[in-house]
């Protein structure tokens, strides 16, 4: 098969990548398909299921072998780093043995897509490569604002029947977004630009990833540590936990929306059940408990190490090790509250809290009957509110 093959454009999408190849070979997105990515049957573009293998071959390595096609084209990368899949079905789909759908190798789901694009990239693209296509790192949950201009992205719904029957560049649907489309909310702008230049960070990392299971344990153990997760295995409701992260609730909530998590107790799918994972969900954690993407990296490397046979933790149980665990953190926290209380003549909560604001807060999720006992609350006043209800 003689095909016209474009040169594949930094951080394009696979879709991006089959749009411009039809349109070089004035191919029908069926066409595509069911040719280039093994799907013979398919009666969907974008719900196709793809072979990513039998694609490698097709292509004769124009985009190099499927580990490459994987990295640069597909958001499994950032999902793997994330512990959201294991590397064992990352071999599964480079084997084509499992075939995920192109929006969900796009976008990490295969409902409720949102395409984002920003002005800025189309231009440059534009007068650089002489087309504008689709941006990886803008189709990802969590990022609102282009990591390299600054500017909220244009955030749209297409027509699931169009994406059916074919492949659509920007150009071809922009005319479709009315000016109002987005709501700008410049006051948090910051905020969501720390989010996508975290989320581009994570994307681009190329170095081996720490281990699901460390992964997992890390996000755990954090999120103990903080206050934020009770032995229930639930994040706290409170006030405090959204103080702490220093969000806004307006510009909290839009993110939230963005990445479809409704309740916090999703950030815990996947990893305190087997339900299943919110993709990009754990980036907002890794910001807020993190802050960048070098120390969570870090924080698994380390986990993995720990985890070694020999290392005093490879003949125990994840119970048990998450048991001692905290115990080690209460022992501190306490600690913390006695060091206080021995400081000063009068103590009291508001001081113990002013003083030691994380001991505080731990104490109070997951040790409060001690709490308590060592210093009681003497006015009976909560002017908390409830974050969630
Ligand atoms: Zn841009």
């Amino acid at each position: 098969m003689q095909m016209t093959l474009p040169m594949q454009l930094p951080d394009e999408t696979l879709y991006s990548l089959l749009a411009r190849i039809a349109i070089s070979n004035g191919m029908s997105g069926i066409e595509i398909v069911r040719r280039l990515l093994g799907d013979p049957n398919a009666l969907s573009s974008i719900g196709c299921k793809v072979d990513l293998h039998h694609f490698s071959i097709i292509m004769d390595g124009a985009y190099g072998g499927v580990s490459e096609i994987i990295s640069a084209l597909t958001i499994l990368p950032i999902q793997r780093r994330l512990g959201e899949v294991e590397d064992s079905e990352l071999a599964l789909v480079g084997e084509g043995k499992r075939r995920l759908s192109l929006d969900a190798l796009v976008f990490g789901r295969d409902r409720g897509l949102k395409w984002k694009i920003c002005h800025e990239c189309m231009k440059e693209d534009v007068a650089t490569y002489g087309v504008a296509y689709w941006h990886r790192s803008h189709q990802i949950t969590s990022t609102i604002c282009c990591s390299k201009h600054g500017e909220y992205l244009r955030s749209f719904a297409l027509p699931r029947r169009e994406l059916h029957e074919q492949f659509l560049l920007p150009h071809n649907v922009t005319h479709k977004i009315s000016p109002d489309a987005f709501v700008i909310q410049t006051d948090n702008l910051g905020i969501y630009a720390e989010f996508s230049l975290l989320a581009k960070e994570a994307l681009n990392d190329t170095g081996l990833p720490a281990s699901t299971m460390a992964i997992h344990r890390v996000f755990k153990t954090s999120l103990m540590e903080l206050g934020f997760l009770a032995r229930r295995e639930d994040i706290c409701k409170r006030s405090t936990f959204l103080r702490e992260l220093g969000l806004n609730e307006r510009a909290y909530n839009f993110l939230l929306d963005h990445v479809g998590v409704r309740s916090p107790r999703q950030f815990l799918y996947g990893i305190a059940d087997n339900r299943p994972v919110l993709p990009f969900s754990r980036l907002m954690l890794v910001h807020w408990l993190f802050g960048s993407w070098k120390v969570f990296k870090q924080r698994c490397q380390w986990q993995d190490v720990l985890d070694q046979p020999g290392n005093g933790h490879g003949a125990t149980t994840n119970e048990e090790q998450n048991s001692s665990r905290l115990d080690e953190v209460r022992h501190i926290h306490r600690q913390a509250c006695l060091e206080y209380k021995s400081s000063c003549e009068r103590p009291t909560r508001l001081g113990f809290t002013r003083t030691a604001q994380l001991s505080a807060r731990w104490l109070l999720q997951n040790d409060r009957q001690w709490l308590d006992e060592e210093i009681p609350v003497l006015s009976h006043r909560n002017d908390q509110k409830k974050l969630f209800d």
